[in-house]
């Protein structure tokens, strides 16, 4: 993938145990300037090898049950507005209000919930959203 705006499943196994295919969130890291698999996959387990040897399919049938929703929620981050759209929503003078909002958000740990231009991305995304609710 060439857009760091764009998230897919990828095929993960438990540490030592490539016998079960696991699937985990695979991701442009800003903090590692990176494209990264989460270590966790989605059916919870901590998974350690991610990679191109495990096939497409996931062995383990919670993955498999939750798939189909992550890849809708992926396929819904892929939906971009028009650029002007969201020009002119960067312009609205609700926007800083909104990404200061979004950015005071933390998990429990203390790291930021949305990180890094995920932020600047999701706040444009509902000041789209707003402004096209209001006829904008
Ligand atoms: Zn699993």
């Amino acid at each position: 993938m060439a857009d760091r705006s764009r998230r897919c499943l990828i095929p993960t196994a438990l540490d030592g145990d490539p016998g079960q295919t696991h699937l985990s969130v695979y991701g442009w890291e800003d903090r590692l300037s990176s494209w990264v698999a989460y270590s966790t996959s989605i059916c919870g387990r901590s998974v350690h090898d991610a990679g191109l040897d495990l096939g497409d399919a996931a062995t383990c049938p919670k993955c498999e049950d939750l798939r189909a929703g992550y890849e809708a929620v992926f396929a819904k981050e892929g939906e971009a507005s028009p650029v002007a759209d969201r020009v002119a929503a960067r312009k609205d003078p609700r926007y800083a209000a909104a990404l200061a909002e979004i950015r005071a958000f933390g998990w429990p740990a203390g790291n930021p919930m949305v990180p890094g231009s995920w932020a600047d991305t999701l706040a444009t995304r509902v000041m789209v959203a707003v402004r096209s609710a209001e006829g904008a």
